[in-house]
């Protein structure tokens, strides 16, 4: 019998998971769940990573997990466990299905039927922050090429088992042209092994108002993290209720599945919640373990409770409901259906027995990497940058000269705007003289020189090329 690790999580976590357990047993799943205390309870008794060793040992033992939402406490630093368990499992590829439910479910959106496949392990949740001087505080943005390259891979072999015809990026490459620009290039090379897969990119920005308006447009749209977590909720609420999606998280080895939405703290224990997101991320690991027969029967009762118009309070209309049910009502109405179909709304056929899980990413051959120069970074609490600019240029030395200081991206020297705002965080660009690769020694002696002339030096970022290519941005208005 399949082993699963199963977390009841937090807020409405405990009724919507008893609620999908009880339609599980119902329809003949027939696993064993191992429950682990991950959360709420775990950080508030002292561990701040809100989970257990043992709980770690089960989930990689089982390599299966059924998650309820979990509560990070606010404030005391804490960690979301929901990104920390993503990254430490490997768990690359989010999918999130979004599909309207009309006419049972009241939406604006009645074509609807899209899938985000969002990046799950990098990006801005990397959530490497610092705090550099009085008034600059940063968040570093990781975005790596095998990331990219598994995610957008994953879109593509999702498209094309799941028969679908599009699959679009959305990125903002184009002021981040080193880190979504990467993602933009390799969903390039991806998409030319597809040539039967329709591709496109969208800016991020008029991407997800094009979601909001007219979600029938799109089909499978693979995204970076923070961008899929934004419009996955956008496109799950745009269905009719962000209770309804579920989600996938799909690594090399283990998997999790889950709901989309949060732990939902304004309904906990009041047995008003939706569990049908969690039951959706229930029916995708069925399908990843290769029960999809069990899958099929629950998915289609689902269907059909919603077109007898027994529906959660989230998704209540006066016209198209015809009686709201708790929680646990609406899992029992779905068990009574086990068996039955939709009549109106497609009914599904998961006849394909086989997870998509791509094989182990191999690391690509290294490129020539030269170092052409530095950035330091400067806590000065002046405002004139041809002030800041003098003191620089004292620490040029034989191999690197001041070539540009910048104020929160924007340049200011030399040749800078009175206009222009600036703090007391200062990037100062050090150049090779000679264009060629520098000896680290120089960057040694620039950042000695700055402690010996007083400069606060708060950190370095060394300006590199590969195989000839500039791997940094220019300055805004250089
Ligand atoms: P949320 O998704 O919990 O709630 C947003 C709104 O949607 C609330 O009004 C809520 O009542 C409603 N809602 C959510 N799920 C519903 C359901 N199944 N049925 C009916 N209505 C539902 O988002 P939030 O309030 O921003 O976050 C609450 C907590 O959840 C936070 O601690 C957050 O960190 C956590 N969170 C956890 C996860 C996860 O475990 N995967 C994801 C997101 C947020």
């Amino acid at each position: 019998m399949i082993k699963v690790s199963l977390a009841k999580g937090d807020g409405i976590g405990p009724e919507i998971m008893d609620a999908t357990l009880s339609i599980l047993n119902a329809a003949g799943a027939d696993l064993t769940f191992e429950e682990i205390e991950v959360g709420e309870k775990v950080y508030l008794s002292g561990n701040s990573t809100g989970i257990s060793d043992e709980a770690w040992e089960t989930i990689r033992r089982n390599k299966v997990l059924l998650k309820a939402p979990i509560t990070t406490p606010q404030g005391g630093g804490y960690k979301s466990l929901n990104v920390t368990m993503r990254k430490t499992l490997g768990l690359y590829s989010n999918v999130r299905p979004c599909r309207s439910l009309h006419p049972f479910v009241t939406t604006k959106h009645p074509e609807m039927d899209l899938v985000i496949i969002r990046e799950n392990e990098e990006d801005l949740y990397a959530g490497i922050e610092h705090q550099q001087t009085d008034e600059v505080v940063q968040c570093l943005k990781l975005i790596s090429r095998p990331g990219c390259e598994k995610i957008v891979t994953y879109a593509f072999e999702y498209a094309k088992k799941y028969s679908r015809k599009k699959v679009t990026c959305f990125t903002k490459d184009n002021i981040m042209k080193q880190t979504d620009g990467l993602f933009h290039q390799v969903f390039d090379e991806v998409a030319s092994r597809y040539p039967e897969i329709i591709n496109e990119h969208w800016i991020v920005d008029i991407g997800a108002a094009l979601v909001a308006d007219s979600p029938e447009d799109f089909d499978v749209i693979v995204m970076p993290n923070l961008y899929g977590d934004v419009v996955s909720d956008i496109a799950a609420q745009i269905t009719g209720s962000v209770g309804l999606a579920g989600s996938a998280n799909i690594g090399e080895e283990c998997s999790m599945f889950e709901a989309i939405h949060g732990s939902a703290p304004n309904i906990a224990g009041k047995n008003v919640a939706n569990p049908s997101g969690l039951l959706n991320g229930a029916v995708m690991m069925l399908n990843h373990i290769g029960k999809s027969d069990v899958a099929e029967k629950i998915q289609n009762a689902w269907l059909r409770t919603i077109e007898d118009g027994v529906h959660t309070n989230d998704i209540y209309d006066p016209i198209m409901s015809t009686k709201r049910v708790g929680t646990k009502e609406f899992a029992e109405a779905i068990i009574t259906n086990l068996g039955n179909k939709p009549k109106q709304l497609p009914e599904v056929f998961y006849e394909d027995n086989t997870p998509l899980v791509l094989p182990k990413y191999q690391r690509k051959p290294s490129k020539t990497k030269n170092v052409v120069g530095v950035d330091l970074f400067v806590d000065w609490n002046g405002y004139d940058a041809n002030v800041l600019a003098d003191q620089l240029k004292k620490l040029n030395n034989e191999a690197l000269e001041l070539s540009l200081i910048t104020n929160r991206g924007v340049k200011v020297w030399p040749n800078g705007f009175s206009e222009t705002f600036c703090t007391d965080h200062w990037r100062c660009r050090y150049l090779a003289k000679d264009g060629e690769d520098l000896s680290k020694e120089s960057i040694i002696d620039i950042l000695k020189s700055a402690i010996s002339n007083n400069i606060d030096a708060i950190k370095t970022e060394n300006l590199y090329t590969f195989d000839g290519v500039r791997g940094y941005s220019l300055g805004q208005g250089q």
